[in-house]
């Protein structure tokens, strides 16, 4: 198939995107590189470097494309309770300018990447598909309202979609992990304090009610991730819109996690308490067992040795290419 890659420039679009081609499709890239790295677009891949807006009708336009799988977004989830409107009309408004185009075009698969965030607090852990949606930011509200366009969009135009709900990405793959310009992510954080490029992991907070008092979530490795876009992307039907949450099934608290740094690395890894992020909920842990059921998918990297023993090897490799050296 010939696929179109928004976002494939970044972490989980690039990873997405090589696991496309090793499976035999042809795959067009397209990223403003705002957030992206050019690095990180794999071998074997077209690149058109833009803003989606601008370069969807010629991307589309050539009759060929049979779907479209969709990353390029906003994604931090303090800067868009800061700034909303840029996640408005960076998610929303984008969005529906690709899904018209889509339309125009007649291209009639969609794979869109979603999140966990659009649940927010949840009433029951493992979460499962049918909980109720309460996002507790923009970021969460505007990849919502994605999925209502979504959902609508294949009642009335024949689309075919998947989004797919991810719990916290994690790892690395082929050489592409996890390098943002603005890092918030605690085990990219983590293991910068073991590349020596931080003093210290800041534990934001100790008195949750959790196993040890520190945040729960569920690690899932990009590349497992990128499988079930590719078995969703086989499995789309016109007419329908589906709805997948994406974890290992496993919560792993903050301490968990450093401790699990700390053998991975060797380093001390030094941490501190500190106040409460705001906007945590205590513990986030997916059920994923109708994407398991519908669709066979088998993830094998569900272990967090292994998912940051893959994350490290990354970041050594990165070395001062990584945030010291584009700070
Ligand atoms: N976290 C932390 N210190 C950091 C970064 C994150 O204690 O420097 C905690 C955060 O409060 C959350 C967990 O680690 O409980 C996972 O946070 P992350 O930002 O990686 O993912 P999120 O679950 O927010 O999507």
């Amino acid at each position: 198939m010939k696929l179109v890659v928004t976002g494939g420039a970044g972490y989980v679009g690039s990873v997405c995107a090589a696991t496309l081609i090793e499976a035999g499709h042809e795959v067009v890239v397209i990223d403003d590189l705002s957030t992206g790295n050019r690095y990180a677009v794999p071998e074997g891949a077209a690149f058109v470097e833009g803003n989606l807006v601008d370069v969807a009708d010629e991307i589309l336009g050539g009759g060929d494309v049979d779907g479209v799988l969709h990353f390029a977004a906003r994604s931090l989830v303090g800067e868009s309770v800061e700034d909303p409107a840029k996640y408005w009309h960076g998610n929303l408004d984008v969005t529906l300018s690709l899904l018209d185009a889509m339309r125009r075009h007649g291209v009639h698969s969609l794979v869109f990447s979603s999140t966990a965030a659009t649940y927010g607090e949840p009433d029951v852990v493992p979460i499962t598909e049918d909980a109720a949606t309460r996002p507790t930011n923009p970021y969460g509200a505007t990849k919502l309202a994605i999925d209502y366009a979504i959902t609508s969009y294949c009642n009335a135009y024949g689309l075919g979609a998947t989004s797919l709900r991810y719990f916290n990405v994690a790892g690395a793959h082929d050489g592409v992990g996890e390098n943002h310009l603005t890092e918030t992510h605690l085990i990219p954080i983590v293991l910068q304090v073991a590349m020596g490029y931080r003093e210290k992991i800041m534990v934001y907070g100790d008195d949750w009610p959790t196993k040890d008092g520190t945040c729960v979530r569920d690690y899932i490795h990009v590349r497992d991730l990128a499988d079930a876009h590719l078995l969703a992307l086989q499995s789309n039907s016109p007419g329908t819109h589906r709805i997948y949450n994406l974890g290992s099934g496993d919560g792993y608290s903050v301490r968990e996690v450093i401790d699990v740094c700390r053998e991975v690395t060797g380093h001390p890894i030094p941490a501190e308490v500190a106040p409460r992020r705001a906007g945590d909920p205590a513990v986030l842990i997916a059920s994923s067992e109708k994407i398991r059921s519908d669709l066979g998918w088998d993830p094998t990297r569900t272990e967090l040795h292994r998912i940051v023993e893959d994350a490290w090897e990354f970041t050594r490799a990165l070395g001062d290419r990584s945030h010291s050296a584009r700070r």
